[in-house]
């Protein structure tokens, strides 16, 4: 998939150093080793703003803006700026696990069908987690062999718990990884991890069609 992305862009750590990440021709390039997910909201800043809510449009001091996941997280949403949108946090904690449709039903609900309503998506979420792990819009994920992905440097004692725990319960990987345009990890190395040790052949990804990692060098 391609993710938004302003025209230009110059991301730098601090004035003293040279550019981390770049727009160049419409794709996004970035130094190997910085934080994808701040990059992202960098960039979400960058395009939507950081001074409204998204959702009821109302001012925000910028120490409160929040990022809420437009697709959820609970559903395997990731953090890329297409997914991202700033918002006050009652927004963002009223939308809490929902999509955007839930959102728009949920909000002209009354208080009581509300309850229901939040019942009824725990349910099917679950069931979701049950069948699949995750699920996401159309054509934002695919099946990737999993040693096609290049993982990169990987650093010492990742822990993977969380991971385990969610397969134990639902024997399925609980969200996609994110790769750039050449398979390179970007999001998702605890997944991997476990995706490996577990000898999964296939693992579910989201390539970034319009983002590309430069390596290290030596
Ligand atoms: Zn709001």
């Amino acid at each position: 998939m391609f993710i938004d992305l302003p025209d230009s862009y110059c991301y730098n750590v601090s004035k003293n150093e040279r550019s981390i990440a770049r727009i160049k021709e419409s794709v996004l390039v970035v130094n190997e080793g910085i934080s994808f997910n701040d990059l992202m909201y960098a960039l979400t800043y960058r395009m939507k703003g950081k001074r409204y809510c998204k959702y009821c449009g109302q001012y925000i001091p910028k120490e409160k803006i929040t990022l809420d996941h437009i697709w959820p997280r609970d559903l395997g949403g990731p953090t890329i700026t297409t997914n991202l949108n700033p918002s006050c946090c009652k927004c963002n904690s009223d939308k809490a696990n929902m999509t955007m449709e839930e959102y728009m039903l949920y909000q002209g609900m009354s208080k009581p069908d509300k309850t229901n309503f939040i019942r009824d998506i725990y349910l099917k979420h679950e069931k979701i987690k049950h069948e699949t792990g995750f699920i996401l819009p159309i054509g934002w994920g695919e099946m990737i062999p999993i040693k096609e992905v290049n993982s990169g440097r990987i650093p010492k004692n990742v822990n993977i718990e969380l991971v385990e725990q969610f397969y134990k319960v639902y024997r399925n990987l609980r969200k996609p990884i994110v790769v750039d345009r050449n398979g390179f990890l970007l999001d998702g190395l605890r997944v991997f991890l476990f995706a490996r040790k577990i000898q999964i052949r296939h693992i579910p990804a989201i390539i970034l069609d319009n983002v590309e990692v430069v390596r290290k060098k030596g």
